[in-house]
């Protein structure tokens, strides 16, 4: 197996650390001095006080279902999911107790249940025009 991977997040800043190891992937968040409000991803500016005064960190790998709905009609446009369309749940996670983070769901609709807990599940989303592996993320339940 090759030690090069050539990984890129599916946004910049998106995550802490090296991609190459996708299990031990974790989301990176900015934490504000200011205020003390913590947004997902590298950010310039504060999104609640305006403040640049930011700081990374790393997000916890483990979440709660604070709520979902579902998504039962195949997106329009340049949707990359699987050809073959089927409802998931799209969620909001809550992480380490200081953000809510919109992200699909792995288990099926039936097994969602608002204040599971959860596990982050990065992911190869696509292969971009340069080779790279892009990385997105979803979240699955703790055996997944
Ligand atoms: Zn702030």
């Amino acid at each position: 197996m090759s030690t090069e991977t050539n990984r890129i997040a599916i946004k910049d800043g998106l995550f802490a650390g090296p991609l190459d190891d996708l299990a031990d992937v974790h989301l990176c968040g900015s934490k504000c001095a200011a205020c003390g409000e913590t947004g997902l991803g590298s950010l310039d500016a504060c999104p609640n006080c305006g403040s640049a005064d930011l700081s990374p960190v790393a997000l916890g790998n483990r979440g709660t279902l604070y709520t979902y709905t579902i998504v039962r009609h195949r997106p329009p446009g340049n949707y990359r999911g699987p050809a073959e369309f089927k409802p998931f749940g799209l969620g909001l996670v809550e992480v380490d107790g200081v953000l809510r983070i919109m992200a699909p769901l792995l288990p099926t609709i039936d097994d969602l249940r608002i204040g599971m807990p959860l596990r982050l599940h990065p992911y190869v989303l696509r292969t971009d025009e340069n080779g790279a592996e892009v990385i997105a993320f979803a979240y699955g339940a703790m055996g997944e």
